[in-house]
């Protein structure tokens, strides 16, 4: 029997037979696995804890690559505790882990798994969870292979000029193309730029402006609903979420 170590996190748990779970796991090596939790919902069980949605850490699986594969036991890498008790962040990891498992599917390589773990660790030490999101959100665009062009006018090419950026035309605009399209702060074009580039892992601090913030998360919002032809179902919960966290204020 070959156990193998596979670092990952658990996005959605289903009951199995009388006291097992079928859990689905992110993982990094091996992309979205399931696998069985065997008794896990008997209270004396040892796997019962780990069990469960969010658990992130290293899972000793007794992997079967054309089978159900077996979990034998889990260390955990790091409890999520700051999320886990903040609803707006719980809302920010569920869509992340929803989208990285749409990404895995076009696309199984580590570097998606490796941007969700440091995002997911950024916001659990207490990042801006939307800032750390639209990083994510803007890197796996390359991966679902509908990157705007960040270096030239979407529209004649041309490298100088660029007064905006926006989704309808695909990305930058310069002043000959502009069309009445709404006008970003100079400051959003180079961070949009600078998201796409900058390692998540290595970030020590953010200063950015709620203008500035709230317009590239606008300007994704919108590009994702234009060329990614994703439709999740925890973007709409996160999107509630914060217009009620709004709401209260
Ligand atoms: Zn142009």
């Amino acid at each position: 029997m070959q156990i193998k170590k596979i670092k990952g996190i658990i996005i959605k748990e289903t009951y199995y037979k009388e006291s097992s779970k079928i859990l689905t796991i992110l993982t990094k090596e091996y992309g979205k696995i399931g696998v069985l939790s065997k008794g896990c919902r008997n209270i004396k069980n040892k796997l019962r804890i780990v069990s469960t949605k969010l658990t992130y850490g290293i899972f000793d699986i007794y992997y079967k690559e054309d089978g159900l594969s077996l979990l034998v036991d889990v260390e955990i890498l790091d409890e999520l505790k700051s999320i886990k008790n903040d609803l707006s962040k719980i809302g920010y990891l569920t869509y992340l882990l929803d989208l990285a498992s749409q990404v895995m599917e076009n696309y199984n390589n580590e570097e998606v798994f490796n941007i969700l773990e440091s995002a997911i660790l950024k916001i659990n030490s207490s990042f801006d969870p939307m800032i750390i999101t639209n990083i994510v959100e803007i890197k796996y665009l390359s991966f679902l292979g509908v990157l705007p062009v960040l270096d030239k006018c979407s529209k004649c090419g041309k490298t100088t000029d660029l007064i905006t950026i926006n989704a309808d035309a695909g990305g930058y605009l310069c002043k000959d193309c502009y069309n009445q399209e709404y006008i970003v702060d100079i400051k959003t074009i180079k961070l949009i730029k600078m998201f796409y580039y900058v390692d998540i892992s290595k970030i020590k601090e953010l200063n950015i402006t709620d203008k500035n913030k709230y317009e590239i998360n606008e300007f994704l919002e919108n590009y994702y609903n234009q060329y990614t032809g994703l439709y999740l179902k925890s973007k709409n919960f996160l999107n509630q979420i914060n217009t009620e966290l709004f709401q209260n204020k």
